[in-house]
């Protein structure tokens, strides 16, 4: 009864705590939080220094005594902890901006495919810890799914690639369920480690992460370009130890970044090899949706179709899918139960 009433009152939210952004839909409201997955805690006196953009921006920064950190990695909680902490702060902050009666909201959260019941009984006791009431988890490729409304209670094959920051997800649903996946660590944080090598082997120059993400962004690839795209890489030098910086365009950046995307391209030919043939026909004529961060690396809809055969298209907005794919659940929770995924708690 008494939650009938708070119900009433409160706001559901759906939650992507992904490995890179944090992205929070209210019900009613659409997205109201959009941040990096990063906090920055102080360790002498143990408190939250900051969370998302700001804590971002202190990364690689930090004097001894602050520890800025992403508190997942592979989409799974690595430190629980902080990934409470990150939860309470959003919540907290969504509190603040007043949408009512926010106090104890009901959750949905997005997670990987492939997590164990003992992390899905962590993320959602961390949610429970940070606020929530109640808590449903659902795995990232259908929340992705369903952001992008693909067809998935029909019996039809809806293929999606879902290249995030730790991982890339590869799946086929077919009637509320994953019929078969892949989960890679070719993704974008992989992408940024390349760049990384690719300076030091070529150039003797040492990059810090936010610059290799940046010369990816401005200048990165998987198929070649009409235009040459230039940008500036800036770092150590290794020999001398002094700042330097080198020029660099998209034929570079495309060879430093060649391995993963050749994982990517390659896990989906295992994933389509692995489906059943009825559903194999259908992703022939139905395409793959490319979604995440990693989906608006330019040219890889094309070099993945060059290398299947299929049609590709990118999500539009495909950072916002999956959150927008949990907004929709939230709006009609009884129609989407059979998506839910158990917590060993509940069972
Ligand atoms: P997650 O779900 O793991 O939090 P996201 O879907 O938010 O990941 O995607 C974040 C990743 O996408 C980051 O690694 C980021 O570098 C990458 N990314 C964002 N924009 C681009 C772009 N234009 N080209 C290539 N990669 C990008
Ligand atoms: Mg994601």
């Amino acid at each position: 009864m008494l939650n009938k009433i708070l119900g009433k009152f409160s706001k559901d939210i759906g939650i992507d705590l992904g490995t890179a952004n944090t992205l929070v839909y209210v019900k009613d409201h659409g997205i109201v939080v959009n941040e990096p997955s990063v906090v920055a805690i102080n360790t002498r006196t143990d408190s939250l220094l900051a969370v998302g953009e700001d804590a971002k921006r202190m990364l690689g920064k930090t004097p001894p005594h602050i520890v800025a950190l992403h508190p997942l990695s592979a989409g799974v909680i690595s430190d629980f902890e902080v990934t409470e902490k990150m939860m309470k702060y959003f919540f907290d902050k969504i509190h603040k901006q007043a949408f009512s009666f926010l106090a104890r909201p009901r959750v949905i959260i997005g997670i990987p495919l492939g997590v164990t019941e003992v992390e899905r009984k962590a993320v959602k006791d961390a949610a429970l810890s940070a606020g929530a009431s109640e808590v449903y988890l659902i795995e990232e490729p259908i929340a992705a799914a369903v952001g992008a409304r693909m067809p998935i209670q029909e019996a039809i094959a809806n293929m999606i690639v879902d290249i995030g920051g730790g991982t890339t997800d590869i799946a086929v649903i077919s009637l509320n369920g994953v019929v078969t996946s892949r989960s890679l660590k070719a993704a974008g944080k992989d992408m940024n480690a390349q760049i990384i090598v690719y300076a030091r082997d070529n150039f003797n120059l040492l990059l810090g992460e936010g610059m290799a993400e940046d010369v990816k962004i401005k200048v990165g690839s998987a198929y070649p370009q009409e235009n040459i795209l230039e940008t500036y890489m800036r770092g150590r030098d290794l020999v001398t130890g002094l700042p330097r910086e080198v020029v660099v365009d998209d034929t570079q950046i495309r060879d430093a970044l060649k391995r993963n995307i050749s994982q990517i391209v390659e896990g989906v030919k295992i994933v389509i090899e692995e489906t059943p043939p009825e559903l194999v026909s259908e992703i022939y004529q139905r395409g793959i949706l490319l979604t995440g961060g990693g989906a608006a690396l330019r040219g890889l809809d094309r070099l993945i179709h060059d290398q299947t055969q299929v049609p590709v298209r990118v999500a539009d907005d495909p950072l916002t899918t999956v959150v927008r794919g949990s907004g929709i659940i939230l709006e009609d929770l009884d129609n989407w139960q059979e998506i839910l995924l158990p917590v060993i708690s509940d069972l």
